[in-house]
């Protein structure tokens, strides 16, 4: 804890009942900056006795919770998107400094977070049922909206505040409690929203954030009778793990996996201008993002000019400490993952492709890796077949629509989609036939509070955000009175 932004770096530890806890001889592990590879401090991991606490008080806060008026809960949501907002500076300085992300994107994020809870605050309000029309004099037919219940959810590292702030908002505005685990490489960020919400007024217990190891953790928050809800954002294996659980309570689950976003770039384009989008989506938290565009299929006709100019604006990326301004990608989050890129991108020059930008790892200490082009990759590599996560765009060139639909559909992901075209025709086409839960025509901007994120087939189930993240949260209950 020795530089002087490690010792910015937040107060840790589990928070519980309304209080933080840490110590008490409670195995801990170490949480580290991946810009610098330095300690920058010890996370508490709960102990079996801490989860049942956690479980015991999210049942009390649920009683709590769901008897307060919906605008009033709401309030306690805005007050804390108020403090987020008011501590924004600090809050994404953390954010960058145990995640790696620049403190560009996590100023952005930051304020997405804010607007989430706005958002669920909002919409809280509006969990309307309805009246059916009688069939019978004197009868009343009524179907209600009500809480499902306490929620176990876990969020991983890649959007540190926007993962947390998503879980919880979704969950406090049904009127459910909360138990959350944030990955355990970015606790702070985590810890921050939850710091806003208890300022703001939310009642101990309603909401706890808890670490450890997280199988460990996982597995004992499904098990209990008082989870009636569960949250999941990361890997298709593990999401996959977590429903099995799930299913052995009946609990609903919501699942937000991996993708591998293919793009389709038509070559009736402003090639420079997507170009320009592509890279900046490409190279947003060095790859590590669900929805990231990751398959460029790109018309022939363009193709070579499309490769040359990706290349050019790839080895440009100004890479380093998402500290400093200037930088627009830092690190990834630990080494296992430039370990995996490596590989990644070892396998696809084996199986025939070209490495026309990066390709290798950067300077260390930090887990630097280099923003990376592979073209005319087979679909026998593995990178074809398996999500990156990571700061490698893969070129391929196409030549005619139903071929070039075949390949973006021809892998069990379906989370983002993107096309670029200029022909509204192309463009109809390719949002009805492009299978993902998310498709941008046009634009890499997929995601606002007011919309569904989620995927299809193995990419999960559910919605986060939108109607739908509320919806995630309630049952619906029948009402006949006679
Ligand atoms: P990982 O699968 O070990 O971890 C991913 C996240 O899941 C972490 O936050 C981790 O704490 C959590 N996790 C792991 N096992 C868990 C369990 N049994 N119960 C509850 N939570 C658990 O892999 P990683 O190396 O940290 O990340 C790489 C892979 O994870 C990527 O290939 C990507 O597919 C996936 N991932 C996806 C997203 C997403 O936004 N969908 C985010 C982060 C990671």
């Amino acid at each position: 804890m020795g530089t002087p932004v490690a010792s910015a770096y937040a107060e840790l530890g589990l928070f519980i009942g309304g209080e933080m806890v840490s110590g008490g001889g409670r195995k801990s592990s170490p949480v580290i900056n991946p810009a610098n590879e330095e300690v920058i401090g010890q996370l508490p991991h709960a102990t079996t006795a801490d989860l049942d606490r956690a479980l015991a008080v999210a049942q009390e806060g649920f009683r709590v919770w769901r008897a307060i008026f919906p605008d009033q809960r709401g309030k306690i949501l805005k007050r804390a998107a108020d403090l987020l907002r008011a501590r924004a500076e600090e809050i994404a300085r953390t954010a960058t400094i145990e995640s790696g992300k620049s403190i560009h994107e996590t100023r952005i994020e930051l304020g997405m977070s804010a607007a989430i809870l706005e958002w669920y605050a909002e919409e809280g309000r509006r969990a309307y049922g309805r009246v059916l029309p009688q069939r019978a004099a004197g009868t009343r037919l009524c179907v209600v909206k009500e809480p499902v219940g306490p929620v176990a959810a876990f969020a991983p590292w890649n959007f540190p505040l926007g993962n947390p702030a998503r879980k919880i908002g979704a969950a406090l505005g049904a009127g459910c409690s909360c138990i959350l685990k944030p990955a355990e490489e970015t606790p702070a960020s985590g810890l921050a929203v939850a710091r806003a919400l208890a300022e703001a007024g939310l009642p101990a217990g309603v909401l706890s954030i808890v670490f450890g190891v997280p199988q460990e953790v996982s597995s004992h928050l499904i098990a209990s009778p008082a989870i009636r809800a569960i949250s999941f954002t990361g890997s298709i294996p593990v999401g996959k793990q977590l429903m099995k659980l799930a299913a052995e309570g009946m609990k609903r689950t919501t699942m937000e996996l991996g993708g591998h976003g293919p793009v389709l770039v038509f070559g009736d384009v402003d090639v420079e201008s997507v170009l320009d989008q592509s890279v900046t989506a490409k190279y947003r938290n060095g790859g590590q993002v669900c929805v990231s565009p990751t398959r460029f299929y790109v018309h022939e006709s363009i193709y070579p000019r499309f490769v040359e100019g990706f290349a050019a604006r790839a080895k440009g990326w100004p890479v380093g400490d998402g500290l400093d301004e200037k930088n627009k990608m830092g690190p990834l989050i630990h080494a296992r993952r430039v370990a995996v890129i490596e590989g990644f991108v070892q396998d696809a020059v084996a199986c025939g492709g070209r490495v026309v930008a990066g390709g290798k790892r950067l300077r260390s200490p930090g887990y630097f890796f280099a923003p990376t082009v592979l073209a005319d990759v087979p679909n026998t590599a593995r990178i074809m077949n398996e999500e990156p996560f990571g700061p490698v765009a893969i070129l391929n060139p196409f030549s005619n629509f139903d071929s070039v639909i075949e390949q973006a559909n021809r892998l069990p992901y379906g989370l983002a989609a993107f096309a670029f075209t200029g022909s509204a025709r192309i463009a109809k086409l390719a949002g009805e036939k492009l299978e993902a839960g998310m498709v941008g025509v046009n634009t890499y901007a997929i995601s606002v509070p007011e919309s569904p994120f989620g995927g299809v087939k193995e990419s999960g189930h559910g919605s986060e955000e939108g109607i739908e993240g509320l919806e995630a949260c309630l049952v619906t209950k029948f009402i006949s009175e006679a």
